[in-house]
């Protein structure tokens, strides 16, 4: 839906069939059964660039060691490190590290309920800041990552390249006025599932299975499968060596 300034607004419909569809066909996974935002914390950073099916040992082992902010801040770093080794991107896993300890000094060992103060957090950027904020805390912020940006991109039809900048401030910016005030941590999450098992990357969004096929212009015109559309490669320079 465009308004008048021919920005895209989604349909309040996306919201209710989305939260409808998502009460029956979600995925049941470990950290969809706790508002611990601890665990909450963890399973996003572990999922951040990691598989569900591989991400789910991770979760159970680094919860059996570090049950709670306090044992994680307490832990020697190359303990926390072992515990991730073959995921990778050990960034996260220090960073993790450092901001349990910044719990422990700042917040009494706990995870403020407060967007910004989660922001503010070592190795915490706005999707996880958003992902906890919604689904431990229940506060109206949306999670806003690759899936939901090319749900975004299809559902209005848009040829922007969901890398730009501005296109996701925007999709952040519309997807927060549909949060309900009741359930913004599931209209999360069923957008991200959404994008995880529907509206599948690289041409292959399973259309005839989606709950908002009737709201979405790409697949009315035809587009699902091209979108979302690459970003132009820089030319590259080339230099005269002698
Ligand atoms: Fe994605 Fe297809 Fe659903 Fe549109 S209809 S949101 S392209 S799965």
């Amino acid at each position: 839906m465009k308004n008048d300034q021919q920005t895209y607004v989604p349909d309040p419909e996306v919201a209710s069939r989305l939260l409808e569809w998502y009460g029956r066909e979600g995925r049941d996974l470990p950290w969809r059964r706790t508002r611990d935002p601890y665990r909450i914390w963890i399973s996003e950073v572990i999922l951040q660039q990691t598989r569900v099916a591989q991400g789910m040992s991770y979760y159970h082992r680094f919860l059996e060691l570090f049950p709670d902010v306090a044992a994680l801040a307490s832990a020697p770093e190359d303990l926390v490190l072992k515990c991730w080794q073959g995921l990778g991107y050990y960034s996260r896993v220090r960073n993790l590290h450092r901001a349990a300890v910044l719990l422990c000094e700042e917040y009494g060992g706990e995870l403020p309920a407060d967007y910004d103060r989660l922001l503010a957090l070592p190795g915490v950027g706005e999707y996880t800041a958003g992902a906890v904020a919604s689904i431990a805390f229940g506060l109206p912020v949306p999670a806003v990552d690759g899936n939901v940006l090319r749900v975004a991109v299809r559902l209005d039809n848009d040829f922007t390249p969901i890398t730009d900048a501005k296109f996701k401030k925007q999709t952040r910016e519309r997807f927060a006025a549909l949060m309900p005030s009741d359930r913004p941590g599931d209209l999360n999450q069923s957008l991200m599932e959404l994008g995880a098992t529907v509206c599948l990357p690289n041409g292959a969004p399973r259309c005839d299975d989606c709950p908002i096929q009737h709201l979405c212009e790409g697949f009315h015109r035809g587009n699902a499968a091209v979108l979302p559309l690459r970003a132009a490669k820089k030319a590259r320079r080339v230099e005269n060596r002698t």
